[in-house]
């Protein structure tokens, strides 16, 4: 076990005197999976708000299919329609809030996504107001895709493989309200390409019930979205949500099959690279029951630090190490 003293730590790690780590996930690819209900899309959120009052309400430990509409709100629906053409306050519709039953304020939420089914068409979109490299953008432009199968038609002569995965996930935060369009410790616009299929997204929760809302899937996004868009698409997610026991987060924390991931977004890039880092040598030193310097070194040779995206009004990184090195 940790010394007391690392054990206390207010980031990310487990309660004093718990269980160690959690169970490896168990999920299979062609598992069957009982969905109890379908909610729709119509009720959706653009605000990540304490006040926020549920629209849907689940059992702990319910697997449910949440529709979710594209970022835009399905506002994009030709390619003469730009960025500039759309409001802000329709971006990014969260549907939620879902509130799940028995969890309280300061518990942990598992978001385990056993399906994502995108819709058949898709944009991307560049603009003068968007992006990393927005001051060399001469012209705005929309391009809508045909996703068929596992591939997006992106140009003529050039298909994209599907790497699906919910760019918004979030929760009630602690105080105030955050547009969905905004990172952050309540996760919110996360556009981490590891939340997808067969992951579980752990987030901290300030309200009861958690308030879960999500949307804003991509059939596939780059590392940085760099121009601001992935294939945005409107898609079918499953999902099960469930109280995470015995487990304590500041910030959101994601596991696959193979890897566990901390996550963390900032003003600047390299704060939100060094929140990660800290996290993930905290969970290194609870995981395996090692002091600081341990981790430290450990991390430095075993886990990969990674940019999520950089275009949204916080940045975020997340550091991934195999689940064989804790
Ligand atoms: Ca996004
Ligand atoms: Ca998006």
């Amino acid at each position: 076990m940790p010394p007391k003293s690392m054990a206390l730590h207010k980031g990310l790690g487990f309660n004093p005197g718990t269980a160690k780590y959690l169970p490896r996930a168990r999920i299979r690819s062609g598992q069957r999976v009982r969905i109890t209900r379908r909610l729709g899309s119509k009720k959706a959120i653009y605000n990540f708000a304490r006040k926020n009052r549920p629209a849907y309400r689940v059992a702990d430990g319910e697997t449910v299919l949440v529709e979710t509409g594209d970022c835009f709100s399905g506002l994009a629906r030709s390619e003469s329609d730009l960025f500039e053409d759309i409001a802000m306050g329709d971006v990014n519709p969260a549907t939620g809030p879902i509130s799940v039953e028995g969890m309280r304020a300061g518990e942990v939420l598992c978001v385990e996504v056993k399906r994502i089914k995108c819709g058949k068409r898709g944009v991307v979109m560049c603009s003068p107001e968007l992006g990393i490299l927005s001051s060399e953008v001469r012209r705005s432009r929309t391009r809508i895709v045909t996703i068929r199968g596992t591939r997006a038609k992106f140009s003529k002569d050039l298909e994209i493989v599907l790497r699906p995965h919910i760019g918004v996930v979030g929760v009630s935060p602690r105080k105030g309200e955050f547009p969905t369009f905004h990172p952050g410790d309540h996760g919110g616009n996360l556009d981490t390409v590891e939340v997808r299929e067969r992951s579980k997204l752990y987030l901290p929760t300030f309200v009861d019930g958690a308030m879960v809302a999500l949307g804003d899937v991509h059939a596939a996004m780059g590392d940085g979205e760099v121009c601001g868009t992935g294939i945005e698409v409107p898609a079918e997610v499953t999902v099960r949500l469930s109280k995470a026991h015995e487990m304590a987060l500041a910030r959101p924390m994601i596991e696959t099959p193979t890897e566990w991931i901390s996550y963390a977004a900032a003003k600047t890039l390299d704060q939100a690279a060094k929140l990660a880092t800290q996290d993930m040598v905290r969970f290194i030193s609870h995981s395996r029951g090692c002091d600081f310097e341990e981790a430290y070194m450990l991390a430095s040779v075993a886990a990969d630090l990674k940019i999520s995206q950089v275009v949204d009004p916080l940045m975020a990184a997340r550091m991934s190490i195999s689940k064989r090195y804790l």
